[in-house]
C-alpha cells in the first residue's frame, strides 16, 4: 500500500465521522463543551425597568425646576417592587436593581437629596429615563444569545443561566478508549525490571483527549499476544474511538492491526507519508451497535503524541461538531535545512514571535525516542515531502503546540 499524505489521510479520517447526539447538561458542567443548538433568551434583560442606583424614583417633570419638594411614599428594593402608583409630588426610596414604580420615569441619586423623614429636597435635576435600566436593554426574549459549535465560556455559562436556562444542549463527549501494547510496558511510577520501560502514551494520551473535549477510558496494557490484544479490544466496546499505541509497524510482534481486523476493524489506511509517525492504522470497527473509529498510534511516544494531535484531536472535533484548526503561523527558517525525504516531516522546534517575520529553530536532533524535546518544542516545523534543502531565511508553515 503506498503512503498516503497527511492530508488525505486526515481528510478520510473526518469524512468518516459526524456529530454525536445532544444531552442536557447543568450549567455547572456546561463550561468547556460544545453547544448543541442555539440558546433563544426565554427573558428580556432587565426583565423590568430597574434602577442603577440607589436613590429615589421620580416624576422627571417634578424635578425639572430644584430645589424641589417631594414626599416619599414608599420603598423599593431589589426583589421587593412598591405596589402603588407614584402621583405627582411623590417620590419612592428605590435601591439599586428595585423595579420603577409605575408612575416614576426617573431616578436621583441620593448624593442629590436631602432626607428629613418623609419630606426630601432634590438639588439636582435629572431627566426622563436617568438612571434607569430599561427592561430588554440588554437582551429579549426570543434573541439568539449563542450559537451551535460554541466551545463554551465563563461567559457563555453567565449568559446562559441569565436568559432562564437551568441547563444547556450540548454534544456527548466522545468515550475514548486507550490500550497500550508492549510486553516490555510497566505503569508510570513503577520500578523497571531489565528490559522494561514506563509506559507514558496513555497518560499523555488521555490529556490530549481530554483537552480536545473527549472522555479518556484507559483500558490497561496488552501483552504482545493475539488473546491479550484481542481481549483489550473488546474491552473497548461502547467506546466512540479505540487509540492504540504501540505494535503498528511490521515487525514479529506487532500484532495490532490484524488483531483490530480480526475483532472486525474494517481497514482504512495503515501507512502514512509522515515523519514521525509512518504507520498508522484507521479503521472502522461495529461493537456494542456502533460505529466504532479505530486509531492505530505508533508506540513511539513522541510520534504517537504528534499523530494524536494532527489526526486523534481534529476526529475528536468532528465527533463534537467544532473546528479544531491547528493554528499555523507563517515563519522563517533560522537555520539552513538539509533536503527532506519522502514524508512530510514534522519537526519539533522553538519560534521566536518577537522577530518580524517571526523566526523558528528546529532542533538539530529530531530523533523520535527524545521526549524531552517534544516537551521542550513550542511548535512543529511542517516540511512537505521531498522538499529540496532550503537556506536560512526560507518561509515555512509553523503550528504552534497546543498540547
Ligand atoms: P512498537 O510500535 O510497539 O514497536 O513501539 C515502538 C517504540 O515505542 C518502542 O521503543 C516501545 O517500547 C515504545 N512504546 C510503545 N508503547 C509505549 C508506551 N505506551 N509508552 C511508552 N513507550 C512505548
Ligand atoms: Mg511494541
Amino acid at each position: 500500500m503506498a503512503l498516503l499524505p497527511v492530508a488525505d489521510a486526515l481528510k478520510r479520517i473526518l469524512e468518516s465521522a459526524a456529530t454525536l447526539e445532544t444531552e442536557d447538561v447543568d450549567l455547572l458542567h456546561a463550561r468547556g463543551r460544545t453547544l448543541a443548538a442555539p440558546v433563544v433568551s426565554k427573558l428580556d434583560n432587565p426583565p423590568f425597568d430597574a434602577s442603577a442606583m440607589d436613590g429615589y424614583a421620580v416624576h422627571a417633570e417634578d424635578v425639572a425646576n430644584v430645589p424641589a419638594h417631594l414626599t416619599v411614599i414608599g420603598e423599593a428594593g431589589a426583589g421587593r417592587p412598591f405596589g402603588g402608583t407614584l402621583k405627582n409630588g411623590e417620590a419612592v426610596r428605590i435601591f439599586t436593581g428595585g423595579q420603577l414604580p409605575a408612575g416614576a420615569d426617573a431616578v436621583v441619586i441620593q448624593e442629590n437629596v436631602d432626607a428629613a423623614g418623609a419630606a426630601i429636597t432634590v438639588r439636582e435635576t435629572a431627566k426622563t429615563g436617568a438612571n434607569i435600566r430599561p427592561q430588554g436593554e440588554d437582551f429579549r426574549t426570543g434573541e439568539t444569545l449563542l450559537e451551535p459549535g460554541r466551545l463554551l465560556t465563563a461567559r457563555d455559562v453567565l449568559i446562559g443561566a441569565s436568559c432562564g436556562h437551568g441547563k444547556l444542549p450540548v454534544v456527548r463527549k466522545p468515550v475514548v478508549a486507550i490500550l497500550s501494547t508492549g510486553d516490555e510496558l510497566v505503569l508510570p511510577g513503577t520500578p523497571l525490571g531489565p528490559g522494561q520501560i514506563s509506559s507514558s502514551n496513555a497518560y499523555g494520551l488521555a490529556a490530549v483527549i481530554e483537552a480536545a473535549g473527549g472522555e479518556a477510558r484507559i483500558l490497561g496494557i496488552a501483552r504482545d499476544t493475539m488473546a491479550s490484544l484481542e481481549e483489550c479490544i473488546a474491552a473497548s466496546d461502547g467506546a466512540d474511538i479505540l487509540v492504540t499505541s504501540g505494535g503498528a509497524s511490521v515487525g514479529d510482534h506487532d500484532l495490532v492491526r490484524p488483531a483490530l481486523e480480526k475483532a472486525g476493524a474494517k481497514l482504512e489506511f495503515y501507512k502514512i507519508a509522515m515523519r514521525p509517525g509512518k504507520p498508522l492504522f484507521f479503521g472502522l470497527r461495529a461493537a456494542a451497535g456502533k460505529t466504532q473509529y479505530c486509531i492505530g498510534l505508533p508506540g513511539n511516544p513522541v510520534s504517537s503524541m504528534i499523530c494524536a494531535r494532527v489526526f486523534l484531536v481534529p476526529l475528536i472535533g468532528r465527533l463534537l461538531g467544532r473546528e479544531t484548526a491547528f493554528e499555523a503561523v507563517e515563519a522563517v527558517l533560522a537555520e539552513p535545512l538539509a533536503a527532506n525525504g519522502p514524508r512530510q516531516h514534522y519537526m519539533r522546534g522553538l519560534l521566536d514571535t518577537s522577530a518580524a517575520p517571526p523566526r523558528v529553530t528546529p532542533f538539530k536532533n529530531q530523533d523520535s525516542g527524545l521526549i524531552k524535546s517534544l516537551q521542550r518544542a513550542d511548535c512543529l516545523v511542517v516540511i512537505p515531502a521531498n522538499a529540496p534543502a532550503q537556506d536560512a531565511g526560507t518561509p515555512v508553515q509553523v503550528l504552534k503546540l497546543d498540547i
